[in-house]
């Protein structure tokens, strides 16, 4: 997707933060943080919204989890806690249509989120 913020991390056009990376998913630091620890995850393949998942993406979508579970760790907020958000549409707050894992830490949670 040529006018895709995150295809154009993926692609190298434009470089992020990065905190990690692997043939699937790259990880990077949110430009405007939420929490001390603010990172999203994102599948390597563009994907806009969670609505257009399929069965064949059952993997893909563990592996997002998977490294979130990865990243926390490697932050040092695994312990204490963490949260992960993925936004579907605008309703939801979704701004980029790429889809993506949010994951939050580093301070105390609020629920229900706004
Ligand atoms: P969402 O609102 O769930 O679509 O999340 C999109 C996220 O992308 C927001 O938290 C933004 O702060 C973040 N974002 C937008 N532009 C950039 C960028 N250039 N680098 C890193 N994060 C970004
Ligand atoms: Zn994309």
């Amino acid at each position: 997707m040529s006018d895709c913020l995150f295809c154009k991390f993926i692609s190298g056009e434009i470089q992020p933060d990065k905190v990690y990376e692997d043939e699937e998913v790259l990880a990077f630091r949110d430009i405007n943080p939420q929490a001390p620890t603010h990172i999203l995850i994102i599948p390597k393949r563009h994907i806009a919204t969670l609505n257009e998942l399929e069965s064949d993406d059952q993997a893909l979508m563990g592996k997002l989890i998977l490294t979130a579970q990865k990243v926390a760790e490697e932050e040092g907020i695994d312990s204490a806690g963490y949260r992960t958000v993925i936004n579907c549409n605008e309703a939801a707050g979704q701004s980029v249509f790429h889809i993506h894992l949010h994951l939050l830490g580093g301070r105390t949670m609020q629920w229900p989120p706004g």
